[in-house]
C-alpha cells in the first residue's frame, strides 16, 4: 500500500514555506558570497586585491583575508547563519563539514560573533579518520583546510537555522593533498599553461586558459517507506534482491514521459535551492528507467562545476526527504533496469572567449579547432586506461560494458563528418562531402568543417558534440575531481607534445598554416585506432577493439592499477599534479572502498537471505507440507535447500577474506569469490520471491519500488 505517497502533501516541500511559484531567477546566487555581494560590501581596494587573487591567483594578504572574513560574517549572519564550516572534498568522493560557531566567549560571560581573516583561511579538523591512503598515519594526523577564494562560499539552509560553508582544499602538515580539489586546481594550471603557449604559436595572445564542465546527473527517486524496508537499500545504496517485474522498462513509456506531479514538486524545489545556492540548472527529464530522472546545470570553470556538482548531489538527498521520497545515487540501484551515470561535457576555453572545442566559422579558428582536437584524440588514445580507471568503483562493475552505459573500452565519436575532414586532411584530398553541411575554411588545402557534430552516438564514452568532448562513462555518485584532473593534465600534455611540434616546424620557417596542418596530418593518423563511430555496444565492437589494441578493462580490478602505472606517475609528476606518492594514496583509497564497499555488500546480502528471506521461505514450506501440496512442496523445499546452501558459502566466502595480502589481491578476492557467491543466492531467492505469497515476502518488491511514483 502506498502510505508514504498518500501522506505527501503539495506544500509539504521547502520546510513548508518555499514559494515555489517564484521563478528561480528571483533567487538566483541568493545564498551565495557572490562577485556582485563583494563588491557591494568590501572596501574598494580590497575588493580589487580580492579579485586579482582569484583571476591571477596571486597570494592573499592577511589584512585583506580580515576584512573579507568580517564581510563575509556580517552577511552569513544576516542570512541567518551561526555557524560556518571548510567544505572541503576528501577522497571518499563526497564531501566534509566540520562546524564552528560564529560565537566566542568574551570572558565577562557573555558571547560575541567573530571570524577571522585567519579562521577564513586556514581550518584544521580533526581529520584522521579521513582517508589518505598511507599519506597522513593517525600520529601524524594532523590536516589542513585552506580557502580557495575561487569558488564562492555560500549558505546552506536547514529548517533551524543556516550553515555558511567556506570552499576549502584539505591538505596533509607536508602540503600533499588529500582531496579533489587541490589536483583539479593544478591540473587547470597546468592545462593553462599548455594551451596559452600553445596559442601564442597559433598567434593568438590569451593569457589564460580554464578548462569547463557541465555535469548531466542521473538518480531514482523512490517512496522512503520502501527504502526504509529495504536494509539492502539502507546500507548498500542498491537492492541486493528482486525478482524481475512483470514490467520493466521495455516500453520505454518513461524516458522524457511526462513527469509525476510529486516529482516535480520534488523537482521544482530542488531547482530553486540550487538557484538561491547560484547552481545554474538548465534541463530535467525523465530517463530511460521508470523511476529514473536527470538534472543538469549550464557548464561552468571546472573548479566551480565540480563544487556545485557535490551541491547537486546534497541537494538532491536533502530535499527528497522533504516529499517522502529517496534519491538514489547510486550507479545500479536495480537489476536488470538501467543504472545511472553521469555526463561530463568538458571543454577548454580562453579568457578572451573562444571556446577552443568550438570548430568556429573562420579558417583561423578551425585552424585552432583541428590543433586542439588532435591533441585530445592523443591524449585520450595515449591514456585510454587511466580514463577508464578515473570512472572505476564498485558499482560501475554493474554498468559499464552492460549494454546500457558506454562499454568499458574507451574509445572517442567524432561523428562522420568530421570524421572524413579529418580523413581528407590525412589523405591531402580535400573534401568530397556536401558542401552546405560545411564551413568555409577559405584556404583551399583545408578540408571545410561541419558546422556541427550533427549525428549521435549515445553508445561512445567519449563523443564530441558539437563545441565540447562528453565523457559519458562517469557513475552518478562520482565526484568529477578525478575524472577532469586526469583528462586536463593528459590534454595538456599532449597540448605540450604538438606544441614543440609546431614550435620546431615554425622554426624552421614553415607556416603556421602547412604547420599544423601536418600535425593534424600525423597526429590523426597516429591516433585513429581510438576513434569509433559504430555501435559500442556491439559484440563486434569488442571483437574489432581488440585488434585495434584498444583496452577493455572489464573491472575495477583490472582498471585501478593504472592509477599509478610509470606513464600516469611520469605525466602527473612533469605537470606538477599528482606526485607519485599522491597518485599511490588514490589508488590505495580507491582499491580500499571497492573492497569495503564489497565486504558490507556480502555481509548485508548474507544477513538478509538468513534471517529474512529463508525464515519466509520455510513458513511457506510449513504451511504447504500442512496442507500436502506434493508438487508444490518439491518445488519450494528444492529452492530451500539450495538457498541454505548458497548462504553458507556466501558465508564462508566474507569469513575467509585473506589477512596480509597486497591490497589489489584482496579486490581480486571479493571479486572473485564473494560476488559470484553473493550473485548465487540472490538467484535462489529471486526465484522464491516468485513463489512464496506477497504476504510472507518480507522485502518490497522491484514492481512498488519502481512504479509507486
Ligand atoms: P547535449 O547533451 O544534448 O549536447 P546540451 O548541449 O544542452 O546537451 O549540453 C549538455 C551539457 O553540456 C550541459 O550541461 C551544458 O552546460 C554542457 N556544455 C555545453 N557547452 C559546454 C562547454 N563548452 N564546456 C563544458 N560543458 C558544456
Ligand atoms: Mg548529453
Amino acid at each position: 500500500p502506498n502510505v508514504a505517497a498518500a501522506q505527501w502533501s503539495p506544500n509539504g516541500g521547502a520546510m513548508g514555506q518555499a514559494d515555489l511559484t517564484q521563478p528561480s531567477a528571483n533567487v538566483y546566487g541568493a545564498n551565495v558570497f557572490s562577485v556582485a555581494v563583494q563588491r557591494q560590501r568590501l572596501p574598494k581596494a580590497v575588493f580589487r586585491q580580492l579579485e586579482a587573487t582569484i583571476a591571477k591567483g596571486e597570494p592573499l594578504e592577511p589584512a585583506l583575508a580580515d576584512a573579507v572574513a568580517s564581510a563575509m560574517r556580517e552577511w552569513a549572519m544576516e542570512h541567518g547563519a551561526t555557524h560556518y564550516t571548510h567544505w572541503f572534498q576528501p577522497l571518499t568522493g563526497s564531501t566534509a563539514e566540520k562546524h564552528d560557531s560564529f560565537y566566542g566567549p568574551t570572558g565577562d560571560g557573555t558571547a560575541i560573533a567573530e571570524f577571522s581573516g585567519k579562521e577564513l583561511i586556514q581550518g584544521e579538523p580533526d581529520a584522521s579518520s579521513f582517508p589518505s591512503g598511507g599519506i597522513r598515519s593517525t600520529f601524524e594526523a594532523r590536516g589542513y583546510t585552506a580557502w580557495d577564494p575561487s569558488s564562492p562560499a555560500f549558505i546552506l539552509e536547514n529548517p533551524n537555522g543556516a550553515l555558511l560553508c567556506i570552499p576549502t582544499a584539505f591538505t596533509s602538515w607536508s602540503g600533499e593533498a588529500l582531496d579533489n580539489k587541490i589536483p583539479l586546481l593544478r591540473s587547470m594550471d597546468a592545462l593553462s599553461r599548455s594551451a596559452v603557449r600553445a596559442l601564442s604559436l597559433l598567434g593568438e595572445t590569451a593569457q589564460h586558459v580554464f578548462t569547463t564542465v557541465g555535469a548531466e546527473q542521473e538518480y531514482f527517486l523512490i517512496d522512503e517507506q520502501y527504502y526504509f524496508e529495504r536494509p539492502d537499500l539502507l546500507t548498500t545504496g542498491r537492492t541486493l534482491f528482486g525478482a524481475k517485474p512483470p514490467k520493466g522498462q521495455e516500453l520505454d513509456d518513461h524516458y522524457f514521459g511526462s513527469i509525476p506531479e510529486r516529482v516535480l514538486a520534488y523537482m521544482l524545489e530542488v531547482e530553486q535551492e540550487l538557484a538561491k545556492l547560484g547552481v545554474p540548472i538548465k534541463t530535467r527529464h525523465n530517463e530511460v528507467a521508470p523511476a529514473q530522472y536527470e538534472v543538469a546545470p549550464i557548464f561552468e570553470n571546472s573548479n566551480i562545476g565540480a563544487d556545485h556538482q557535490q551541491i547537486t548531489m546534497q541537494v538532491l538527498q536533502n530535499v527528497a526527504r522533504r516529499y517522502g521520497l529517496v534519491c538514489l545515487l547510486h550507479e545500479k540501484p536495480f537489476a536488470g533496469i538501467n543504472g545511472s551515470g553521469k555526463h561530463n561535457n568538458w571543454s577548454m576555453g580562453t579568457d578572451t572567449g573562444i571556446n577552443l572545442l568550438d570548430p568556429g566559422d573562420t579558417p583561423h579558428e578551425n585552424l585552432l579547432f583541428l590543433f586542439f582536437c588532435s591533441a585530445v584524440l592523443k591524449a585520450v588514445n595515449a591514456h585510454q586506461e587511466l580514463l577508464r580507471a578515473s570512472v572505476a568503483n564498485a558499482g560501475q562493475d554493474h554498468r559499464l560494458g552492460a549494454n546500457e552505459a558506454p562499454p568499458a573500452i574507451i574509445s572517442i565519436f567524432l561523428g562522420a563528418e568530421l570524421e572524413k575532414a579529418f580523413g581528407a586532411i590525412e589523405s591531402g584530398s580535400g573534401d568530397a562531402a556536401t558542401p552546405q553541411a560545411y564551413l568555409e575554411m577559405g584556404a583551399s588545402v583545408l578540408p571545410r568543417l561541419p558546422l556541427h557534430g550533427g549525428d549521435r552516438n549515445r553508445t561512445s564514452p567519449f563523443a564530441f558534440t558539437g563545441n565540447k568532448f562528453e565523457f559519458r562513462a562517469l557513475g552518478s555518485s562520482m565526484s568529477l575531481g578525478m575524472p577532469n584532473t586526469i583528462l586536463n593534465t593528459i590534454a595538456a600534455q599532449a597540448i605540450d607534445q604538438l606544441a614543440d611540434e609546431l614550435e620546431a616546424a615554425t622554426g624552421a620557417g614553415t607556416s603556421i598554416e602547412e604547420a599544423v596542418l601536418s600535425i593534424v596530418k600525423q597526429t590523426w593518423s597516429d591516433n585513429k585506432r581510438i576513434v569509433f563511430s559504430g555501435d559500442g555496444y556491439s559484440d563486434e565492437w569488442h571483437v574489432e577493439a581488440e585488434s585495434r589494441g584498444l583496452a577493455n578493462l572489464r573491472q575495477s580490478p583490472d582498471a585501478l592499477p593504472w592509477l599509478v602505472k610509470e606513464e600516469t606517475i611520469d605525466v602527473f609528476s612533469k605537470y606538477n599534479v599528482l606526485s607519485e606518492r599522491e597518485l599511490e594514496a588514490r589508488y590505495e583509497v580507491a582499491v580500499e572502498q571497492y573492497v569495503t564497499t564489497l565486504n558490507i555488500e556480502g555481509e548485508t546480502a548474507a544477513s538478509i537471505a538468513r534471517t529474512m528471506l529463508l525464515p519466509a521461505a520455510v513458513r511457506w514450506l510449513l504451511t504447504l507440507k500442512e496442507v500436502g501440496v506434493e508438487k508444490l512442496i518439491a518445488e519450494t523445499g528444492g529452492l530451500v535447500d539450495e538457498l541454505v546452501e548458497a548462504i553458507l558459502a556466501l558465508e564462508t566466502a566474507n569469513r575467509d577474506h585473506p589477512e596480509g595480502v597486497e591490497l589489489l589481491d584482496e579486490a581480486k578476492y571479493v571479486q572473485g569469490t564473494v560476488v559470484p557467491a553473493m550473485n548465487a543466492v540472490r538467484a535462489i531467492a529471486d526465484k522464491l520471491e516468485k513463489i512464496v505469497p506477497d504476504d510472507l515476502w518480507p522485502l518490497p518488491k522491484y514492481s512498488e519500488i519502481l512504479f509507486i511514483k
